[in-house]
């Protein structure tokens, strides 16, 4: 068992996480006041801020980080309503959950029997049959511009490439935010600040934001329950439209 703490990102409130290794098979299971919430769609409470689910809030940077190093199965008891921020990224995580030794072995997959393709207009994204998982993600930003990165599971490292990556926020829409009573423990300790003017403290890669994109989508897929195989293809998703494929995607699986 390994112990996580920190502050969550919108309370700003101390929380603290038990990470152990759970059974193979029975998925990643959130202990909180007693009650158990599997990581499943069938759980999703909100897509606004994050990836949140009935009784605990921003699942989607843990999510990654465990789908990303192959742990399919974790219990993970929080005191606190939302995880906590670490630095914003995957790979603390990423790192705890490592020593929790729970790397899953020989797990079920989900594959797709036909392409899935959503599309709202601004975004789009979509899911194809394919022997492996790989995403290959566009987004465009004001002040960064277009980005586009490939992630491929089965040559490339997810710690390496994908889990350092931020989350990211305007500057301007942060401080607007925090008079909401929201993001209010967001810092440049724990997140890759933008302006009309491009990054205003360092990246971590030049690309930083597409990679985080790649990072909650592997996240929000996670919803799913087991790993997927399938090659997906986004331009400008979010969460919303990340977690509406996962219905999609099981919707398909059970009509065999
Ligand atoms: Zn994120």
């Amino acid at each position: 068992m390994i112990e996580v703490a920190g502050i969550g990102l919108h309370s700003g409130k101390p929380v603290k996480v038990k990470i152990s290794a759970a059974p193979a098979g029975s998925g990643i299971v959130f202990i909180r006041a007693g009650e158990r919430i599997p990581a499943t769609i069938a759980q999703l409470k909100d897509t606004r801020r994050g990836t949140s689910l009935k009784g605990i809030a921003v699942v989607e940077h843990f999510l990654s980080a465990a789908y990303g190093i192959g742990a399919y199965d974790l219990e993970v008891e929080v005191v606190g309503d939302e995880l906590p921020a670490l630095d914003g990224s995957a790979l603390p995580w990423a790192e705890a959950i490592e020593k929790a030794e729970s790397r899953t072995q020989n797990t079920e997959h989900r594959t797709l029997k036909r392409p899935i393709k959503l599309n709202d207009g601004k975004a789009s994204l979509e899911a194809l049959p394919h022997d492996g998982f790989r995403v290959e993600f566009m987004v465009n930003f004001k002040g960064i511009g277009e980005q586009f990165f490939v992630f491929d599971a089965e040559k490339q490292s997810y710690i390496k490439e994908i889990a350092p990556a931020r989350t990211f926020g305007y500057l301007e829409e942060t401080e607007e935010l925090k008079r909401q009573g929201l993001a209010l423990g967001a810092s440049t300790e724990n997140a890759l600040a933008l302006s009309v003017n491009g990054y205003v403290n360092q990246p971590r890669f030049a690309n930083e934001p597409v990679r985080h994109k790649i990072l909650d989508l592997i996240g929000d897929l996670a919803l799913l329950g087991r790993p997927l195989r399938a090659a997906i293809r986004a331009v400008c998703s979010g969460h919303k439209m990340n977690t509406d494929l996962v219905r999609l995607l099981l919707k398909d699986s059970a009509d065999k």
